[in-house]
């Protein structure tokens, strides 16, 4: 639990909800949660497994942001689930404007590539939190140096930069 934040059941069914306000239900199950060990991430997804994490640090109190966030990371989710390449496509950008989300549109096409569908691996430890970042495919059998329990790896596809969702506020959020 986060001051200023709904509880994870919450955010779940705000993605159930979004899901079929905004994409026919077409998003299969993702995992919500929140990563409080981000230092400068608004959001970040993976597809393998399917998991969508934000920010407590940086959305606490603020429901815009929070919204923003979870539409942006779902936009990728919906992308991939129709076997679409999930960068900001032009598809991508497209689904942001109808959802009037045309404010990260515009910071997006300033941002420098750092966000573009860069892939990465991240290998996690679920007891101790413990992240790696690696650039190549991690092997199966890696195990955390503290707790020595198996470590999983997540394949990120986009890591959300906060100065890209701070931008996106100096617009208020269409409704
Ligand atoms: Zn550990
Ligand atoms: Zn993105």
């Amino acid at each position: 639990m986060f001051p200023g934040l709904p509880d994870v059941a919450e955010l779940q069914l705000l993605f159930a909800q979004y899901n079929w306000m905004h994409f026919a239900g077409e998003i299969p199950s993702y995992r919500i949660a929140y990563n409080a060990r981000f230092s400068n991430l608004a959001g970040r997804i993976s597809h393998k497994p399917p998991l969508i994490e934000l920010s407590p640090k940086h959305l606490a109190g603020k429901p815009g942001d929070l919204r923003e966030t979870l539409l942006h990371e779902m936009i990728h989710a919906w992308l991939h689930a129709l076997g679409q390449s999930s960068g900001h496509t032009p598809a991508f950008k497209k689904k942001m404007r109808e959802l009037g989300l045309t404010s990260i549109y515009h910071d997006l096409g300033r941002a420098a590539p750092l966000n573009e569908s860069t892939k990465r691996y991240i290998v996690r430890c679920e007891k101790c939190t413990m992240e790696v970042l690696r650039k190549k495919k991690p092997s199966a059998n890696l195990v955390c140096a503290r707790c020595r329990k198996p470590l999983i790896a997540f394949e990120v596809v986009e890591m959300r930069p906060v100065e890209l969702a701070r931008a996106a506020l100096r617009t208020p959020p269409a409704r």
